[in-house]
């Protein structure tokens, strides 16, 4: 049998050495690999306004502390997303504003916001679900016409486009996510973009206690001043340098989920029995995270079996979102949420499989799932 894991990270000999040559020279943090990833990765994105942080939540958090985002405010998010994402919300002391999704590609509903804002709202966040961009312009739009700030949970966007520019540099503040099954990983970590040059520099004191001078800047150790209140949201040399060599890989990955993407798509287009969100067109360039495939309605009872199947078959599964977030108990205990607000990002939570389409994974693969998702159609859909 075939094995076709959902994610896996593509990880060889040189992030092995990288690490290596890290615990070789001593220096854990304060060195020059985070520099040297940072500077990577904004030229991968185009922009040196970046800065690492210890994972995607760590880097929403901080953007929302940054702003001076907290208690009586309300920030604007997608029902259909990570729970991190409403949680760095809830962390500044501010209160999530749930907008649920469009059903074309599970991106937030632009036409819904606007009844949304209130004279709390200080910001928009924005989840380029499973790597298809959010339509930046109107977003944008509604932001200045409101006076509020833009956040881009970034999560799963590396390689996402709008307009030809990358995510992150579309709104206010970005945050990625290296987490093992995103795009690239460090094993654990993030990093913050912006397109206002002076906040990287606090970010930067931010992160790291709010501490005046880095350990570079001190002429006499241990001599510093705290000014500010900040966290310890750093990112270690030993993360930085599996991101450095990650980064090298970032075109070859990119590519080869694009092909696995459209080759599955191809292979189950003619399958009455599912449908999958909108793609890449025109000026929206998706990171191809992975391939939801959502169940024709009068078949959506029949999820959890054909996820059995397909597992059995050695296909890993996953589910983006497994609930809209209002729906998990911590947030629908306290702000009262039904199981039925929130109509079409349950949708699409209850009634998807995503399959994989990672780089770690071939033409050959997607053939594989083709040949089981139409054996699933006969024996398990019908
Ligand atoms: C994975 C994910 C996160 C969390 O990223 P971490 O780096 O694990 O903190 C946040 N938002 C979205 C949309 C995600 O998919």
């Amino acid at each position: 049998m075939r094995e076709v894991p959902f994610g896996r990270p593509l990880i060889g000999d040189e992030e092995r050495n990288a690490v290596e040559e890290v615990l070789r020279g001593y220096t854990l943090v304060h060195g020059p690999k985070a520099k040297e990833f940072e500077s990577a990765f904004g030229r991968f994105i185009g922009t040196d306004q970046v800065t690492s942080v210890s994972s995607c939540t760590a880097g929403l958090h901080l953007s929302y502390f940054h702003l001076g985002i907290g208690n009586g405010d309300e920030v604007i998010v997608p029902a259909q997303t990570h729970t991190a994402t409403a949680h760095a919300v809830e962390l500044v002391g501010a209160k999530p504003i749930f907008v649920d999704a469009e059903l074309s590609t599970g991106n937030i509903d632009i036409d819904a916001i606007p009844k949304a804002i209130t004279e709390k709202t200080k910001a928009i966040c924005v989840v380029h679900y499973l790597g298809m961009p959010v339509d930046m312009d109107r977003i944008n739009a509604l932001a200045s016409e409101h006076g509020l700030k833009v956040i881009e949970d970034c999560a799963l966007a590396v390689g996402t486009k709008y307009n030809g520019v990358h995510a992150g540099l579309l709104g206010d503040f970005g945050s990625f996510s290296f987490y093992p099954v995103k795009h690239m990983t460090t094993g654990e970590g993030g990093i913050i973009s912006s397109k206002h040059e002076t906040a990287i520099k606090l970010l930067n004191r931010q992160k790291a206690f709010g501490v005046d001078r880095t350990v570079a800047e001190r002429s006499i150790p241990g001599v510093y001043d705290v000014t500010i209140l900040g966290f310890n949201y750093r990112m270690s040399e030993i993360h930085a340098a599996i991101g450095v060599e990650q980064v090298k890989r970032l075109e070859f990955i990119l590519q080869r989920r694009k092909e696995n993407f459209f080759e599955l798509l191809s292979g189950i287009s003619d399958l009455e029995e599912f449908s999958t969100l909108q793609s890449t067109h025109g000026k929206f360039e998706s990171s191809y995270y992975c391939f939801n495939l959502i169940l024709k309605k009068s078949l959506a009872e029949k999820r959890l079996a054909l996820v059995k199947f397909l597992n059995a078959q050695g296909i890993g599964t996953s589910n983006y979102y497994p609930r809209p977030v209002p729906h998990f108990s911590y947030y629908s205990l306290k702000y009262g949420y039904s199981e039925h607000s929130f109509p079409n990002a349950a949708r699409i939570s209850y009634d998807s499989v995503a399959l994989p389409v990672g780089a770690h994974l071939d033409s050959g693969d997607m053939q594989y799932m083709v040949k089981m998702l139409k054996r699933a159609c006969s024996e398990v859909l019908k």
